[in-house]
Parts: structure tokens; C-alpha cells; sequence
């Protein structure tokens, strides 16, 4: 399923950051998510420990939040603000569904991640 190759490459993330902070060990990592991902973030917080099972990383702790993106009607120009799970746009303008949106509304990635010895990332 989707949400469970996302928690695989979030999982490698956190490793890769852990690598760069000399391996310490992360405790709480908290992902932004794209409100046009196709995920929820409960979908991905529950998908996370079976992807992660395994791995040096399987224990942490998955913070997800959409994240807010504003898409632009390319029909009208007018503005949409995304603020949670979106399946269709829509415009309520014009009816087109032909929208811009900023890459990060697709997208997963993560925000900040709490090592052992402490937040590291203020
Ligand atoms: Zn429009």
C-alpha cells in the first residue's frame, strides 16, 4: 500500500539524519505531509512501525501534520488554501479542477527530528 512505501523512505530519512548527528539516537520525529499526498497523516502514523519494523529506527516516535498549501486555479486565478486531506480540487469559482499547486503539497518530509540527549533542532 501507498502510505507504507512513504514510511519506508520517512524511515530512511531519520536514519540518514541520525547518521549526520554521530548516530545518536532519535526519539520523536515529526513529518510534514502534503494535503494532496493522498495519505492522512493517522494512515501514515500507523503505517510507520510496521515499515520501520526492523530497523534501527523502528521505536521512534511519528509526529504527522498537513501541511498547509495554497493552490492557485489556472480556469480563474483564484486561490484555494489547503489545510487538510484533499482528494479533488475543485474550484468554487469556475468549476475547473486545473490547479497549481506548490511542489511540498505532493510531497512528505521531515520537519524535525528529537534526539536522545535532546532537541537538537531549535
Ligand atoms: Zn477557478
Amino acid at each position: 500500500m501507498h502510505e507504507y512505501g512513504i514510511a519506508e523512505e520517512v524511515a530512511r530519512a531519520i536514519i540518514r539524519y541520525s547518521e549526520e548527528h554521530g548516530g545518536a539516537h532519535p526519539r520523536t520525529a515529526w513529518v510534514g505531509l502534503g494535503a494532496l499526498s493522498g495519505l492522512d497523516p493517522e494512515s501514515l502514523e500507523e503505517a510507520y512501525p510496521i515499515a520501520a519494523k526492523g530497523t534501527a529506527v523502528e521505536d521512534v516516535r511519528l509526529v504527522v501534520r498537513i501541511e498547509r498549501a495554497e493552490c492557485r486555479c489556472r480556469g480563474c486565478g483564484a486561490t484555494l488554501a489547503l489545510e487538510g486531506p484533499v482528494d479533488l480540487l475543485l474550484c468554487e469559482q469556475c468549476g475547473s479542477a486545473d490547479f497549481e499547486c506548490p511542489p511540498h503539497a505532493r510531497g512528505t518530509w521531515l520537519t524535525r527530528v528529537e534526539l536522545e540527549e535532546g532537541p537538537t533542532n531549535r
